[in-house]
């Protein structure tokens, strides 16, 4: 059987065998000549208006792909079905609009159509996303008798089995990561699963240093819990918990910084327990997944051309495409917009402040000379929207797209949906 049993629920974990039968599909929904062209051409386009540069790892993740895959396989295996999703299966809102266009529904978040799990039936199908849901929910969906379609990624689930040693051996979870991010609260939901064991997220450099304040000289309780009241278990206990820790992380965040904040941490432990006794008090495992390393890596090595500004596509709730957005920022003016209709022409862009995640405007953007421009992508966005943002930044430049589509291949370029 193709399904795992685990209570009475199936729950596929390996698609259905149908990979030939989608892939005309997602080749239709996703694919892009100009993106298939800037591969095979060194990431790299030279233009009398415009040069621009590709990072050479950007966009879908071998996790994203293989939870898009199981979604489309799960759609032609079950036709008639009612099918779910949890919440979004990716952080991608043209991935989402279009699995709603195949007759998915959803159970939470924006999208959600307003069934709820209590709702569900035996012969509905539900998808669990590529980050996982967490015990709790599991569970209550388990006991609809629905079938279950796994698409959690392999690199998730190594978190997920890194934070239940860390509680089998009663260590406290430290988790670098958003603690409303789903992924993270499915993780956290693992770091809970033996009896009293906590877990406690921190976000950030700023966080993680109060946290090793109080590990080094205990302090205000009270303020801490109110400080983290919703980024620790329930009953977390600074005075108890901060004894023996285990630091793992969000597979998306900034890995520079998930290894300063697990250096930190074993530092402050060692101040307080001395480093003789580290052995028994600090665990830490980078759990940082490889896909999340590679484009961070590919956006260092890009921000070394000379550029006059990055642009970066990706879920404005995507945690690993706004880590791409802060490493480019660092050099360049860099602009993270989640589609294509932020770019309202060279005088005006839609995009988000990194700061407060909200959508702020910026004018004269684009350099009316001649620029150089690099693009990047986070995890879950598909080639067809970065090739469409590129393609309209040549257009703005003044470029004959069409021209330069039919260089490429000896077609027009495919004019697919505009968000
Ligand atoms: S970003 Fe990493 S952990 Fe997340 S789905 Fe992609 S490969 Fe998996």
């Amino acid at each position: 059987m193709a399904a795992n049993l685990i209570s009475e629920v199936p729950i596929y974990r390996k698609g259905f065998g149908l990979k030939q039968e989608v892939a005309g599909e997602l080749e239709q929904d996703y694919h892009c000549e100009l993106i298939d062209h800037l591969q095979r051409h060194d990431f790299h386009l030279k233009l009398p208006q415009v040069e621009v540069f590709l990072a050479r790892e950007f966009g879908f993740c071998y996790g994203v792909d293989r939870a898009v895959d199981y979604a489309y396989e799960t759609r032609k295996k079950f036709p008639e079905r009612r099918l779910f999703l949890t919440t979004e299966i990716i952080h991608n809102p043209r991935v989402n609009t279009r699995l709603i266009e195949m007759g998915v529904q959803f159970l939470s978040g924006q999208y959600a159509s307003g069934v709820k799990i209590g709702d569900l039936k035996p012969e509905d199908v539900v998808l669990l996303p590529a980050f996982g849901v967490s015990t709790h929910e599991l569970k209550a969906l388990e006991k609809t008798g629905c079938v279950l379609v796994d698409t959690t990624c392999g690199s998730v689930a190594n978190v997920w089995r890194r934070v239940e040693r860390y509680a089998r051996e009663g260590y406290t979870s430290v988790v670098h990561g958003k603690y409303n991010h789903e992924e993270t609260i499915a993780t956290c939901s693992r770091a809970e699963s033996q009896p009293g064991s906590k877990y406690l997220v921190v976000r950030d450099l700023n966080e993680a240093d109060y946290v090793c304040d109080f590990i080094r000289h205990g302090g205000d309780s009270e303020e801490f819990k109110s400080k983290f009241e919703k980024a620790a278990s329930q009953g977390f206990d600074p005075n108890l918990h901060l004894r023996k820790i285990g630091v793992a992380n969000q597979t998306t965040m900034l890995s520079s910084e998930s290894l300063e904040i697990a250096r930190r941490i074993k530092v402050a432990l060692a101040d307080r327990y001395g480093e003789d006794d580290l052995g028994n008090r600090f665990l830490s495992f980078d759990t940082i997944c490889s896909a999340t390393q590679e484009r961070q890596d590919a956006v260092i090595d890009m921000v070394k051309n000379p550029l006059d500004l990055v642009l970066i596509v990706g879920g404005f709730n995507s945690s690993n495409t706004s880590h791409l957005r802060e490493i480019s920022g660092e050099k360049y003016p860099a602009y993270h917009i989640d589609r294509l209709s932020r770019i309202q022409g060279s005088d005006l862009i839609e995009h988000r402040d990194p700061e407060t995640g909200d959508l702020v405007q910026t004018k004269d953007w684009l350099p009316k000379e001649f620029c150089r421009i690099g693009f990047t992508a986070g995890a879950s966005t598909p080639n067809q929207v970065i090739g469409e943002v590129i393609q309209k930044v040549l257009e703005i430049k003044g470029v004959d797209v069409l021209a330069l589509a039919q260089s490429m291949t000896g077609q027009p370029p495919s004019r697919e949906t505009v968000e």
